[in-house]
């Protein structure tokens, strides 16, 4: 909790309200699981980080000034050790084509998860003026506007509560493991529901908060994305 409130004060120090992925220590912090991974400001420091992370990687452009990475060629999936550098440059390009003076932090250097074992889900909240804050859980990725397969809670939830979450929505059954797929760690995703509902309960000044996409597999969960906005 100590480590979460250093995080949130020192972004509140930087003149954005908006956070991203350089935020997912937070999560880090309260037992959320997410990839192995960084956040650097160069090439050769973005090399660095995937030789140690030894595989190919996931690579983020992370700018407060974009809230849709994907949209604007911001995110490369599957990069190998080799081609770090330049995707690098071409990821910082892309973002300055988009908007010419957008702030640059730097870019997210992220381990790869298997999605293919998976599901995305979303997990969020948002901060009702007369319910407080709303949980949110649902199918993530690219289904969360087209289906629009999600349930809401007032947090704090009990484990019971974040239990319902997972039943009540319609693809429950894919999370359970439809079509021969293995199911998933359903546990992880409970522990994982309340955790959130924890960090949102002791920081008020998180007024939204979205993971998605929270990837589900049978061996447990990992918060892929982050994106949040404090008061
Ligand atoms: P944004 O939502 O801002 O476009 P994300 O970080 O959610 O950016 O990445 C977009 C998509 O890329 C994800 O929904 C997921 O399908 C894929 N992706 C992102 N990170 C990873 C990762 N570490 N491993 C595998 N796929 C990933
Ligand atoms: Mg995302």
């Amino acid at each position: 909790r100590e480590r979460a409130r250093e995080i949130l004060e020192s972004a509140a120090r930087r003149d954005t309200n908006r956070l991203g992925v350089e935020a997912m220590d937070l999560l880090d912090a309260y037992g959320i699981p997410t990839p192995r991974g960084g956040v650097v400001d160069s090439p050769s420091e973005a090399q660095a980080l995937a030789e140690d992370i030894g595989d190919d990687v996931v690579m983020k452009i992370v700018s407060p000034d974009i809230l849709h990475k994907s949209d604007i060629g911001g995110v490369e999936v599957g990069v190998p050790p080799e081609e770090v550098r330049d995707t690098y440059e071409d990821l910082v390009v892309r973002a300055r084509n988009y908007q010419r003076d957008a702030t640059v932090l730097g870019v997210q250097v992220q381990e790869m998860v298997d999605l293919d074992s998976g599901t995305e889900t979303i997990l969020g909240m948002n901060r009702d003026p007369q319910f407080g804050p709303l949980l949110l859980f649902g199918l993530g990725g690219i289904f969360v506007e087209v289906l629009e397969d999600n349930t809401v809670r007032v947090a704090p939830v009990s484990e019971p509560e974040a239990r319902e979450m997972l039943d009540d929505i319609d693809s429950a059954p894919l999370l359970r493991g439809a079509r021969g797929r293995d199911p998933v760690d359903e546990d992880a995703l409970v522990e994982t529901v309340q955790r959130l509902s924890q960090l949102v309960t002791d920081f008020p000044a998180i007024v939204e908060l979205d993971i998605n996409p929270l990837v589900a597999t049978p061996d447990g969960v990992q918060a892929v994305d982050l994106r949040l906005t404090l008061d």
